[in-house]
């Protein structure tokens, strides 16, 4: 596979269960991405988490942007240390959507009533997450699908990750903010992108990428989402979470030695 590689100089990340290991980041994938970062291989995360901790993710680990609440926004650092804040929407939309979305969410906690708003739904610009297996257990696959069809009558979009169910108005996702920072940040057209730019995922909140690239590569942890996506990783890795994203970039750096 490493000759693949050899021209990859972007990695994007999910967040969630692909760099973390139930919940934490290790040592080793910490220690991943300052290898990638080192080696010249830019490392962007495109999650579905909160505003909040996208903050925290751009100022303190080393990556140049970081795309959040799947695609609402990116943030990004330059070289002397200044974020920068990049919205889908303006201001105002995202408020307006953001209080229909709760109105919505409120209707799906009736229907399943051990579904929470996430903890960090104050933390959030734009989106609504519900919390299905973060800090909530026991949620079945069945009462996933059913509030996602409820957010889908109201006209809204929703997606399950692994611990939370995210909706969202508007015709952002995690791919169209991909396509815009990969343009605007970097100007790379679109055989430039499917050259030097490979993702890692774990779940279904990451089908729009793993449609979209060329290089793509799922943590051993997506194995329980498979069936129910359409569009799966082109690789699948041997280890999860953490374990897994630090596979890939041992394979990465493999690839860049083998091509210098
Ligand atoms: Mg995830």
């Amino acid at each position: 596979m490493a000759n693949h590689l050899t021209s990859i100089r972007y990695l994007l990340t999910d967040v969630d269960d692909t760099l973390t290991t139930d919940g934490q980041l290790l040592p080793e994938t910490l220690s991943a991405l300052y290898r990638l970062n080192d080696a010249g291989i830019e490392v962007i995360p495109v999650t579905g988490a909160c505003a909040g901790w996208c903050d925290q993710m751009i100022r303190l680990w080393p990556v140049p942007a970081v795309i959040g609440e799947n695609g609402a926004f990116y943030f990004e650092r330059d070289r002397t240390g200044k974020v920068e804040y990049h919205s889908w929407d303006t201001p105002e939309v995202r408020f307006a959507s953001q209080q229909r979305l709760l109105s919505i969410a409120e209707d799906a906690m009736a229907r399943v009533p051990a579904l929470r708003l996430a903890k960090d739904q104050s933390y959030r610009l734009s989106d609504v997450a519900l919390d299905h297996g973060q800090d909530v257990h026991g949620i079945s696959a069945v009462d996933i699908d059913r509030t996602l069809a409820t957010f889908h009558k109201a006209g809204a979009n929703a997606r399950a990750s692994s611990i939370h169910i995210n909706a969202w108005f508007g015709d952002y996702s995690k791919q169209a903010m991909t396509h815009r920072l990969l343009q605007y940040k970097y100007d790379l057209n679109e055989l430039s992108i499917q050259r030097h730019v490979a993702f890692v995922g774990d779940s279904p909140n990451d089908e729009s990428l793993f449609a979209y690239l060329t290089h793509t590569f799922g943590v051993a942890n997506i194995g329980r989402w498979l069936d129910r996506m359409t569009h799966h990783p082109r690789y699948l890795l041997a280890q999860s979470g953490g374990v897994g994203f630090n596979e890939l970039a041992t394979l990465l750096l493999q690839a860049q030695r083998l091509a210098n």
